[in-house]
């Protein structure tokens, strides 16, 4: 698995690397057998993504949009730092996939596992939000059951992110711990500057990615080059603040005043909008539950698969008995912001949210979760000061009527 820890005491060393040192290190990467993932370019109208289906309706439009792709050839790598409409989720904890297969004679019964190590890979610009999520979601995968899948993706993969520019305003990385040029759960870091970008790598995966590719970097040494490094700096600075501006919460303050207020009418009035739909899970970088399903394919045999499920289903907590400890959508919407922060970090000391914004920008219902934590972060810091407007919108009441 990266190593999330060793990213702090000394200086990375600093390399710099043309674009077209970083696509040839694509190319020779291919070259070699190595699966690179990176952000592409692809016609919205034919991706899966709900945010491009109202441009696709106007004729002549061809609205572009970002995903993370296993790339077959360096040309395709798009590097203009838009956000893959899916996070980086999907290549640790696909979509669905096998368990293991089972295979039935008689009375006896075989098991066939599923491979739990996997060949080398590495992503190149990766969004600082996705792989920070990694990292807080190891804490989960590695709690009171080790997922070797989930380890094995990660173990296998090198990541280097690109810092990012801020997308909009519901990006909120800052306000939840992170940065837009964040190396959590990552391998290094490429910040652009003039004529290309300057690595930095933090773990030793990163250390031996650029080792081995010597040839594409050239060692930055201060302070013959510190007008590069200082854009670097200025850039990455200037992100930051951008960032920060869109949302400042006290994290440890909104944590405990869910913990503290289960009942209160707020958190019911938060959900007004919600249809329960799941694309937030979805596009999210940190949910992770799935449901485990298992699929005859004929007689006496199958597959047990895992696919992603979301706490904003109905079904999600349905009991065979027909009871439904969350049978309203109010409650399960509660129960993704009181899951998110509160429980996870009372648990795992970790916010279960990088504030990537793409709940928000995904969501067609209009729920805003930069609204919704500075609405929560004003409840617990200056009780009695109104919410800012078209936060929690109704009245609380109101949200029982809607659900
Ligand atoms: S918050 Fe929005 S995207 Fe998420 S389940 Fe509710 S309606 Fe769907
Ligand atoms: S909850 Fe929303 S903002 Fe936070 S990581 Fe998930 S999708 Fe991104």
């Amino acid at each position: 698995m990266t190593d999330a820890t060793d990213t702090g005491a000394v200086a990375p060393q600093r390399h710099f690397i043309s674009e077209a040192d970083l696509r040839a290190l694509a190319a020779d990467l291919l070259g070699a057998g190595t699966d690179v993932i990176a952000p592409v370019s692809v016609d919205a109208c034919q991706s899966p993504s709900a945010l491009a289906t109202a441009a696709c309706l106007r004729p002549g439009v061809a609205p572009v949009e970002a995903e993370y792709k296993a790339i077959g050839d360096a040309a395709e790598l798009d590097l203009g730092r838009a956000q893959p409409v899916l996070s980086l989720k999907q290549f640790f904890l696909p979509e669905h996939e096998a368990l293991c297969r089972w295979h039935q004679r008689g009375l006896e019964v075989t098991v066939e596992e599923v491979p739990t190590s996997f060949a080398p890979r590495v992503v190149l610009a990766a969004k600082p939000c996705d792989s920070a999520a990694l990292a807080v979601v190891d804490e989960v995968m590695n709690w009171d059951y080790e997922d070797e899948l989930w380890n094995g993706r990660r173990e296998a993969s090198t990541i280097f992110n690109l810092a990012c520019p801020v997308i909009d305003e519901s990006c909120f990385c800052t306000a939840v711990g992170s940065a837009p040029d964040d190396v959590k759960g990552a391998d290094g870091l490429l910040t652009p500057v003039e004529g290309g970008y300057l690595a930095e790598a933090t773990t030793d995966k990163g250390r031996a990615l650029i080792a081995a590719h010597a040839a594409r970097f050239s060692p930055v040494d201060e302070p013959a080059t510190a007008a590069l490094v200082r854009q670097a700096d200025d850039e990455r600075a200037a992100a930051r603040r951008r960032v920060a501006a869109n949302l400042e919460i006290d994290a440890e303050s909104v944590r405990d005043w869910i913990a503290t207020h289960f009942e209160d009418p707020l958190l019911a009035s938060l959900a007004i909008r919600c249809n329960g739909c799941g694309a937030c899970s979805s596009v999210c970088p940190t949910c992770h539950c799935f449901d485990i399903v298992d699929e005859e394919e004929g007689v006496g045999r199958g597959t047990r698969r895992r696919c992603w499920d979301t706490c904003q289903a109905p079904t999600f907590t349905l009991h065979a008995s027909g009871h439904n400890p969350r049978d309203d959508q109010h409650v399960r919407y509660r129960q993704r912001i009181n899951h998110k922060f509160s429980i996870y970090p009372l648990k795992f000391g970790e916010v279960l949210c990088t504030g990537c914004g793409r709940c928000t920008r995904v969501c067609h219902a209009g729920q805003d979760l930069v609204e919704i934590l500075g609405a929560i972060d004003i409840a617990a810091r200056r009780p009695g000061e109104p919410v800012a407007a078209g936060t929690a919108g109704p009245e609380p009441g109101d949200a029982e009527a809607a659900s």
